[in-house]
């Protein structure tokens, strides 16, 4: 059974029913975060209990905010491979280097871990029209896991979204609508439709259960290493519910005696067209300043300002991490040095994190025994549209010079 109990703000430590539709703090306008009966849980299970469960991040049922099972609205996410890039790790001189590949997971990228949670959430409470602003990959998985709740989805995205995004959705039967504007435009026309349209939005961290799905990231990092937490986290940050679920993953885990005191250092990885959080980070602020023409090819990383920076930003500082930006070309090299290394196509948000390694690495801030998890947040396969094929063209019968030809010799 799952022991959430209630929601509580976790900015001003308002209380709020757990068996209402809720959305931000209506005190401070704060995300609201899921608490449980962790005493109780650590009563009922133990790490041990866990191992044989299903492989998926439902195995951590105890610690999830849905409360009957038959709600959960799943399509297998989560238990993705944690993979020690041996020959990676050995060339930039980290080779205790691992890579948790969230490219495998359902719809291509990790929002599928939040959006299963939020729209099982959501159904349990009664919800069936799902709406979202969105200029990637959350639509994508909300919409997908609307279809399969069998719950009518709504798309407002800017009319530049990659066309995989548009049609993802489309694929799923939701009703996508282009708007000639920004992302920003996309969220306050949803707000807009909210009350006519009987919708419920699912935008990050304005409903309590994305954070929720987001956290079992830190659950199987924790558990696919047997309890020791690395010694540092790399994150590709956008609006940051990875990092703020893991973070908040940690410390159930700690009441539940699961794992210590130590904490990795948590690190922020953003674009340098769009770096709010190494910007607040630098200047010692505890809230993030909105940024103004956000523009990179890391279609994730791409916000301008993120409702929980100050949580972000809480725990880079906590655990003695730091926030960083990378250029889009040393994005673009990465996702080279990733796949030709370790056969891994990973997302440019995914190899932003390599980039900002090596940044690291460059400055003394990594040592070379440290053990480190890079988080690949997607798989590069949504992102053709940012590559060229660059291959020689031929005719079935002409003449071939192979060595000529393929430049070897
Ligand atoms: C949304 C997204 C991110 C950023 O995730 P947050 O947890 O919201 O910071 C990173 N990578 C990819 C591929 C994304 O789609
Ligand atoms: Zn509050």
């Amino acid at each position: 059974m799952s022991y959430f109990t209630h929601l509580e703000c976790s900015k001003c430590g308002k209380r709020f029913e757990a068996d209402r539709l809720q959305t931000v703090c209506d005190a401070c306008g704060k995300p609201l975060f899921a608490r449980y009966d962790l005493e109780a849980v650590s009563e009922a299970v133990s790490k041990d209990d866990l191992v044989g469960r299903e492989a998926t991040m439902w195995r951590y049922w105890e610690l999830l905010p849905v409360k009957e099972r038959r709600n959960v609205v799943s399509l297998g996410e989560g238990w993705t491979p944690l993979t020690h890039v041996r020959r990676l790790g050995a060339e930039i001189g980290v080779p205790d280097l691992w890579v948790k590949d969230e490219g495998i997971i359902p719809t291509g990228t990790f929002k599928a871990r939040g959006l299963s949670m939020a729209v099982s959430k959501a159904k349990e409470l009664g919800v069936n029209r799902l709406a979202l602003p969105s200029a990637g990959n959350a639509a994508g998985a909300m919409t997908a896991y609307g279809a399969r709740a069998g719950m009518e989805s709504y798309v407002f995205m800017p009319v530049d979204v990659p066309k995989v995004n548009a049609v993802e959705c489309q694929a799923v039967g939701a009703k996508v609508v282009l708007v000639r504007g920004l992302i920003s435009d996309c969220g306050k026309i949803v707000s807009q439709g909210v009350e006519e349209m009987g919708w419920f939005p699912l935008s990050t961290l304005k409903e309590p259960y994305r954070v929720e799905g987001k956290k079992t990231m830190g659950l199987e990092v924790a558990e696919q290493m047997d309890w020791e937490l690395p010694d540092v986290i790399i994150y590709p940050t956008g609006g940051g519910t990875g990092i703020i679920g893991m973070w908040k993953a940690f410390d159930e885990m700690e009441e539940l005696g699961w794992i210590g005191s130590d904490r990795p250092r948590m690190v922020s990885v953003q674009a340098e067209g769009c770096a709010p959080l190494p910007k607040a980070f630098e200047e010692g602020k505890d809230e993030s300043e909105f940024w103004e023409g956000a523009e990179t090819i890391a279609a994730g990383l791409r916000v301008p300002h993120a409702l929980g920076d100050f949580l972000i930003l809480n725990a880079v500082r906590e655990s003695g991490g730091t926030a960083l930006a990378v250029s889009d070309e040393e994005i673009m090299d990465n996702v080279g040095m990733l796949a030709r290394n370790e056969g891994l196509f990973a997302c440019p948000e995914g190899a932003a994190t390599l980039a900002g390694l090596r940044r690291m690495i460059a400055d003394g801030q990594v040592d070379a025994d440290e053990r480190v998890v890079l988080f690949n947040t997607g798989t590069g396969l949504k992102y053709t549209d940012l590559f060229e094929v660059n291959a020689p063209i031929i005719d079935p019968d002409e003449e071939i010079d192979f060595r000529g030809l393929l430049g070897s010799s």
